[in-house]
């Protein structure tokens, strides 16, 4: 999971605006951030740094950083590892000419496209994803440069948003499944690309639409032109952005993220209600959720017994147990008295190893909470995803893999006095049923989405599954 923008303006400087932008979509991922300028076409400045946003980029750094066109990401590595080299945007040549390259999303066929290049005599200059479409771009013959671009994106299998900085303009790109979001924001200089609207907000742009499946565009001081629209055959949108990636307040497929949440919770409270004294949404991925459970159980809110500190923030990805134990003990703390003799239902999105439970539960039986209940908005995480979300890297420890999919031996693991997730149908349901906030509406059916994480059905197969 990654966070990309692409912005072209007729007046201003682009960088700052970049700059603010990238906050917008720190949540998609803060191991680096990377950010290439260019000045009608002239040389590209880049600057990328290991860190979050403030750290990579100070106001010195942003004043060198000119141009207005500029392409930029955050980096939550899948493919490759967490290291310089791998921070995007990504150089490459085309005809003698340099070109920039941001993705979020991930390939499932790297190991053959670093073949084809290498036996071309091509080394790409990383080992990710994106240095060998990189490669591939620059080892394309074509009339144009948008001409080497479609060719390329023919051999790409996988989930891949892209944004293409060459000369004077951007070319964006999703695959024919639209696997990762992406939208398309104007303002009153220009156009804006990102994985998110909550971006485009950040950045004073307003949402024209997304970006379509397929769709190949090019973006440059005249406007915006469609250079290839297939017409959408299928459509197979990641259903976990809905559920935990996308920020709440960004409008996904016309509806907003938190309100698709919210009605999750909601038929969770039909589908798996619960007799409690008060339900705790786990802050921040299980707030919307909650209130939407808390609203049709009428179980009161006890939202104030759990404190959330934002010092900390990636206790997922730590690499040893013990460590992502202290993680989530140090951004969570619960409130004795708030739930002491009580009987508690805990919300979260999802449970992925179990160690934002299994904490939690610790911590309210030691306040002296009298029956411990989880409900999750989303069905067992059974399959790691290969499609840009670090679950690849968590395979062997999913805990309802590990335990065949049997709830009740989740519950026991977890130390639960019950537990339930939300059904798939239910969980799909939600999001076709949420309201669009924008018209004209975005139609969907049931098989829009990708839920291989629940359903094992892949919408593009790895070659292996584990
Ligand atoms: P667990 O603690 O069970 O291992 O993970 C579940 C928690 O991590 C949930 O609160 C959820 O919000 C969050 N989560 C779910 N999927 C991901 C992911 O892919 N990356 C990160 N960083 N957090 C996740
Ligand atoms: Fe999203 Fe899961 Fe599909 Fe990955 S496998 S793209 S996380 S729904
Ligand atoms: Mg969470």
């Amino acid at each position: 999971m990654c966070g990309i923008i692409g912005i072209v303006s007729r007046s201003r400087q682009v960088a700052s605006d970049m700059y603010y932008g990238l906050y917008g979509l720190q949540h998609r991922g803060k191991e680096s951030a990377g950010m290439v300028t260019s000045e009608c076409g002239e040389k590209c400045c880049f600057q990328g740094e290991m860190g979050e946003i403030p750290i990579v980029f100070s106001k010195k750094i942003l004043e060198r950083l000119s141009g207005n066109v500029g392409i930029a990401q955050n980096r939550y590595s899948t493919t490759s590892e967490s290291s310089f080299e791998n921070i995007q945007p990504i150089q490459g040549y085309w005809g003698g000419e340099e070109f920039w390259i941001a993705h979020n999303g991930n390939l499932i066929n790297t190991e053959d496209l670093r073949e084809y290049c290498l036996n071309k005599g091509r080394q790409p200059s990383a080992d990710s994803d994106t240095a060998a479409i990189a490669s591939l771009i620059s080892l394309t013959s074509a009339f144009s440069f948008e001409q080497a671009v479609k060719k390329t994106i023919q051999k790409l299998r996988g989930a891949f948003s892209l944004v293409i900085l060459y000369k004077d303009r951007i070319i964006v790109v999703r695959d024919s499944l639209g696997i990762r979001p992406l939208c398309l924001g104007k303002r009153k200089d220009g156009y804006i690309v990102a994985s998110e609207t909550c971006a485009l907000h950040h950045m004073g742009a307003t949402l024209i639409r997304e970006i379509d499946p397929g769709e190949i565009s090019v973006i440059n001081r005249a406007g915006i032109k469609k250079y290839y629209h297939p017409s959408v055959t299928a459509r197979k949108f990641c259903i976990f952005e809905l559920i935990y990636f996308s920020r709440p307040d960004s409008i996904v497929l016309g509806r907003r993220v938190g309100d698709v949440q919210e009605n999750m919770g909601r038929l969770l409270a039909q589908e798996h209600p619960a007799e409690a004294d008060i339900v705790i949404p786990i802050p921040d991925s299980g707030n919307y959720g909650g209130w939407g459970f808390i609203e049709v159980s009428k179980i009161p809110n006890g939202q104030k017994a759990i404190l959330r500190t934002h010092l900390i923030s990636r206790t997922f990805i730590e690499a040893v147990q013990e460590l992502r134990d202290q993680g989530v003990d140090l951004k969570f703390v619960i409130l004795k008295e708030k739930v002491m003799g009580k009987r508690v239902v805990l919300i979260d999105d999802s449970v992925v190893r179990g160690t934002t439970q299994k904490r939690l539960v610790k911590w309210l039986r030691a306040a002296g909470a009298k029956e411990i209940h989880a409900r999750i908005f989303s069905p067992p995480y059974m399959y790691p995803c290969y499609y840009g979300i670090d679950t690849y890297r968590v395979k062997d420890e999913l805990i309802a893999k590990r335990n065949k999919g049997d709830i009740e031996k989740i519950r026991q693991e977890l130390g639960l006095d019950s537990l339930e997730y939300l059904s798939l149908d239910l969980a799909i349901k939600a999001i076709i049923e949420t309201p669009c906030v924008r018209k004209p509406c975005i139609s969907l059916k049931p098989d829009n989405f990708c839920a291989a994480c629940f359903n094992s059905r892949y919408p593009v197969k790895p070659s292996k599954i584990n």
